[in-house]
């Protein structure tokens, strides 16, 4: 930046100060509750936590009792630390007495934390904010105004939220004559150029199903919704600005403000603006995209460039999925590309009418002093502020600039809760300048700087932190779990459909099986079909009997030596080599299994991810284990306990994650030096010969890994039964599971090995919502684990029990949600909901809606055309624990309901099957989750989320009870069970002569 500019700005900044000196935030006002408790907040990061955590369930605390107890369980002892003193008398006396004083406390700090909400909003309801719009115009402001409840579930809350903007806008249009244009011109616009009636809307909130995976899809589903909402803002001589939310959205929402700009009804209305995020990365890429795109189109819009209020989300889910980050790390980062963008955004005024977003002095001069440099006219600019925030900025600015807009939300008090996180957080954050301004006493001098100096002076304070990795094995980089589906990624977007055609040309080809490093055709064959259209035939797949069984074992018994004397990190490498396969196809491997089974795409390909995932972890654990370990320091005597492959392992795998867990166990089995004959399932022959390809080409030595499909009835107790098998690792029904263990006890002539079954099977499992949870996220939580592939997952939930008081709410929710679910192929990214994997599933699930009917009421029901295996979607309430809908499992898209009178009865419930799988609990109660962690005894319980995709290496999978034997698929002690320990002793001492050792036990 040229030092003359740079000065301008920072004698700009110091005029503005000036103007204000003295004066502070309401937020910040220690004279106050709210200035008292934020000021605690900031110096105290646990009670900071616990106290954002209380005000985000406190519009669930409908009772005087159950408030009580959550104050008592937010604010006595533990993280908390000290309390303000406000707060702990209320939260000692809910204790104690748990009588009138509490209830008093509970009283106060609930009206004291709605007030505090009640400053950032205009009003609850649209009366009362249309009243409040006047009168802040009365106080020189220019608004915007913006309905609250973004989070919508459901396509009837989309539409409640679309017309919630109808309504505003309707009575804003009655009380608009009255409201007098700022400025001296003629025209009816505010300073001679803005529209008087300004909304802004977040576009998400109005197309329920809108996600990247579906981009055209949400691209028109918003745009339904939006253009009745922008066809009023123009009829009113109105403008509309388009929020930005999440990076997930970025991209759709700039197409559909595109579409809708250029659509003929708007494009001679020139009042749509855009909200970019300058902490983007991507975000200058995309200001001049539009540019261009504006001045082709001969379109003139407005930009609301702010820095981005989702930093903290965006860098915690990349961090999550493995996506690089996407915003600035470094907060003077964030300062630089508003200060560039903003520059950009004013060279083209002429096309884009610049709405500056932001309560930093120095981020406001520099918009001031550019504007004047560039010679911008005022009238093709403004600034903007949040309502209720940064009062002595806002007016500074009127004072200084006179054009100041006031982004004023307004609707209920529960999303106003989550609306006031979101400003505390951004006012007690420590790089935020409010707080480093108003509340920490910063030096002008540094506030003011350019932030580019900033950032060199951070960079030469703090180099960059190394991030906290696990150390590397035997020169393996530590385990990383691959990143998952990332549908924002448009050449991911645009590869699925070319994947699936790919699939599609290769049709009906004949798989062989492959025994010994050989292809081998059999006379049997069954095809394997599309389950969304049973007459497309993918693939005929020979069928092995007997006698290839034998054939195979053998293959895989003459392999075994060679293979087991090999070093684990050889073994490794062939993990290592064919995961670099798996991921250099994955798109490929997806399509076959959207093709096959009706796996959604993002479904399909995080079941490859995890396919990947499992030969990197496994490798990895196999060189750890690989190195024998000594026992003992007694000098003398050497020790060594070391672990060796068992022999030939049945690797017996389910249709449902079809790649994952075949791969998983295969992967196990061989790099623990064992070989494997490989049964796919019947439904999935196609995704399981797809091992074949990929172990064929990471070079695996003939007769380690042979793959056999075939008929369970014909060959499937042959190959548990076998006396040469010495492992069956199995994932499936408990009935099979339960059988193969039977068939495996019995020793055959021959035999030499007691047989090691490692079963993982079924679940009955529950999510439980407790009476303070948060329903926007419970409701997808409990939608995307019960419908998500149909219900065809063995961590699926099948169950919901719901705790009384919140029930009513829930249900409502939940089955306009389910109602919303688009119901079709898999190929297709709009549908959330496919067919189930053949027609005995889908006659299963009939028969258990037979059941439904019986013993509870169906509150949903949507049966789907076409002539696939569709079943219903079926949610059925009034269930209780004896009901068979309780306690057997269905593998499909019937998920019970179920009303508790408490939480305690909730988990009695919850653990009242035999099984023991998975489990989740919706809850903000810490003493709650604490009980759940203690009682609910699953394999995996998932707390404030969804209860599907366990990540390898981060939530190692598996069940008890009647939900399998054997330890964690994707743990630590997974590989354990498909070796033999060995020890070997030495005696060292010669005629009394011992060698002494470094590692010996020996005196000083
Ligand atoms: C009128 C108005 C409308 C708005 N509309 C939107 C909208 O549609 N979408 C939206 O996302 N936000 C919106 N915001 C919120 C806005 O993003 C925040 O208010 C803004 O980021 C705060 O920036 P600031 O310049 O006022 O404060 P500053 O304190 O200067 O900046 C704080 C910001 O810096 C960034 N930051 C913080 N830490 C780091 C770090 N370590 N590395 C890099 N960057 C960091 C974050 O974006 C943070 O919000 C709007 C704000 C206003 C005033």
């Amino acid at each position: 930046m040229n030092p003359a500019l740079d000065d301008a700005i920072r004698q700009r900044g110091k005029a503005f100060f000036a103007s204000i000196r003295g004066e502070s935030p309401s937020i910040f006002n220690k004279g106050f509750w709210t200035g008292k408790v934020m000021d605690w907040a900031m110096r105290n990061e646990a009670f900071k936590v616990q106290l954002f955590r209380f005000v985000d369930v406190l519009p669930y605390l409908t009772t005087s009792g159950n408030l009580s107890r959550h104050i008592e369980e937010y604010f006595t002892g533990g993280e908390a630390g000290d309390i303000p003193a406000v707060l702990k008398w209320g939260a000692e006396k809910s204790g104690m007495f748990g009588g009138v004083a509490a209830k008093l406390m509970g009283k106060a700090i609930r009206s004291n934390i709605e007030g505090m909400a009640r400053q950032f909003i205009v009003g609850e309801q649209t009366r009362e904010a249309v009243k409040n719009l006047s009168k802040i115009r009365k106080d020189g402001f220019a608004f915007t105004v913006d309905l609250l409840g973004e989070a919508t579930v459901s396509e009837i809350e989309s539409d409640a939220y679309r017309d919630g903007y109808l309504e505003v806008l309707d009575a804003i249009a009655a009380e608009q004559a009255s409201w007098k244009p700022f400025g001296a011109a003629t025209d009816g616009l505010d300073w001679g150029s803005a529209p008087k009636v300004n909304a802004s809307i977040k576009p998400s909130a109005l197309f329920s199903q809108a996600r990247p995976m579906d981009f055209e899809g949400s691209v028109e589903g918003i745009l339904a919704r939006l253009r009745p909402v922008y066809c009023k803002v123009m009829a009113m001589g109105g403008a509309l600005c388009i929020d930005m939310e999440q990076l997930k959205y970025k991209d759709i929402t700039i197409e559909l403000f595109r579409r809708l700009r250029a659509e003929p009804e708007f494009r001679d209305y020139p009042h749509l603006s855009i909200v970019l995020q300058a902490y983007l990365r991507d975000t200058e890429h995309d200001a001049a995209a539009l540019i261009a795109w504006g001045r082709a189109e001969g379109l003139p819009f407005g930009i609301r460039l702010v820095k981005g209020a989702y930093w903290d989300y965006e860098t915690v889910i990349a961090k999550q999925m493995g996506w690089p980050v996407p915003v600035w790390t470094r907060k003077p980062e964030s300062d630089i590309a508003h200060e560039k963008i903003a520059r950009l955004i004013l060279e083209n005024s002429d096309l884009v009418y610049f709405q500056c977003a932001s309560h930093n002095i120095r981020t406001i001069s520099n918009v001031m002093e550019t504007a004047a440099q560039l010679g911008v006219p005022e009238n093709r600019y403004e600034f903007q502020a949040l309502y209720g925030m940064a009062e002595p900025v806002r007016k500074g600015l009127l004072k200084v600039a006179g054009r100041v807009r006031l982004y004023c939300p307004y609707g209920e008090l529960l999303p106003g809760m989550a609306y006031l996180v979101r400003r505390l957080l951004e006012n007690t954050a420590n790089e935020s300048f409010l707080r480093l301004s108003f509340a920490d006493g910063e030096a002008e001098d540094i506030l003011l700087e350019n932030p580019q100096k900033t950032l060199e002076r951070e960079l030469a304070k703090a180099p960059a932190r190394a991030t906290a990795a696990t150390a590397p094995v035997d020169g393996l980089t530590a385990f990383r779990d691959e990143p998952l589906a990332d549908f924002t990624v448009e050449a991911l977007r645009g590869a699925f459909p070319e994947a699936i055609a790919a699939v599609r040309a290769k049709a009906g080809r004949e798989l062989p099986l492959w025994i010994g490093g050989k292809a081998v055709a059999t006379a049997d064959r069954i095809p394997t079909v599309n389950p969304a259209d049973p007459t497309e035939v993918l693939a005929q797949v020979c069928q092995a009997g007997t006698a290839e069984v034998d054939a195979a074992i053998a293959a895989a018994e003459t392999a075994f030596a060679a293979w087991r004397d090999k070093a684990p990190r050889e073994r490794a490498e062939v993990l290592l080599r064919a995961a670099a396969i798996a991921r250099r196809d994955i798109v490929a491997l997806s399509a076959a299994q959207v093709l096959e089974v009706g796996k959604q795409w993002d479904q399909a390909y995080n079941d490859v991810g995890e396919a990947i995932d499992f030969l990197e972890y496994y490798a990895r654990e196999a060189v750890r284990l690989g190195t024998p370990r000594r026992m003992g320091r007694e000098p003398g005597e050497k020790n060594h306990l070391f672990y060796e492959g068992k022999g030939v392992t049945a690797v017996i795998a389910p249709w449902n994650f079809p790649l994952a867990i075949s791969v998983g166990m295969t992967a196990a089995a061989i790099v623990t030096g064992n070989t494997v004959v490989y049964k796919p399932s019947g439904l999935a022959s196609l995704v399981g010969h797809g091992l074949v390809d990929i172990f064929r080409e990471a070079g695996l030595p003939d007769g380690v890994f042979n793959y056999c499909p075939g008929r369970g009835s014909v060959m499937g107790d042959h190959l548990v039964a076998h006396p040469k098998v010495s492992t069956i690792a199995f994932t499936g029904s408990m009935e099979t599971g339960l059988r193969i263990q039977e068939k495996a006890a019995k020793v055959h002539p021959g035999q030499a090995y007691c047989k090691k079954v490692i079963a993982e099977m079924g679940g009955k499992n529950a999510i439980i919502v407790d009476d303070d949870a948060d329903l926007d996220e419970a409701i997808l939580g409990v939608v995307y684990s019960a419908f998500g592939f149909q219900g065809q997952k063995c961590s699926a939930c099948s169950r919901v029990i719901v705790v009384d008081s919140i029930y009513d709410k829930f249900i409502t929710r939940l089955t306009e949600a389910c109602a919303s679910l688009k119901i079709g192929p898999a190929e297709d990214p709009e549908n959330g909901m496919g067919p189930v994997v053949d027609a005995s599933q889908q006659a299963k699930v009939g028969q258990y809606l037979e059941i439904a009917r019986k013993e509870g009421q169906v509150l949903v029901e949507r049966q789907a055309s076409g002539q696939g295996y569709y079943a219903p979607l079926v949610v059925v309430a009034g269930i209780r624990p004896e009901h068979r809908l309780a306690q057997e499992e269905v593998f499909g898209p019937i998920l019970a309901v179920m009303k508790a009178a408490s939480f305690d009865e909730a988990i009695a419930w919850a653990m009242s099957t035999p099984f023991a799988l998975t489990g989740g609990v919706y809850s903000r109660s810490p003493r709650h989750l604490e009980k759940a962690r203690k009682e609910f005894r699953v394999g995996n319980l998932y707390l404030n989320r969804n209860c599907v995709g366990a990540m390898v290496g981060r939530q190692p999978f598996g069940g008890s009870r009647m939900s399998g034997v054997g330890s964690k698929a994707g743990g630590p002690d997974y590989l354990l069970q498909f070796v033999d320990p060995r020890v070997v002793t030495e005696n060292t001492i010669r005629r009394g002569f011992t060698p002494i050792d470094e590692d010996d036990e020996w005196f000083d």
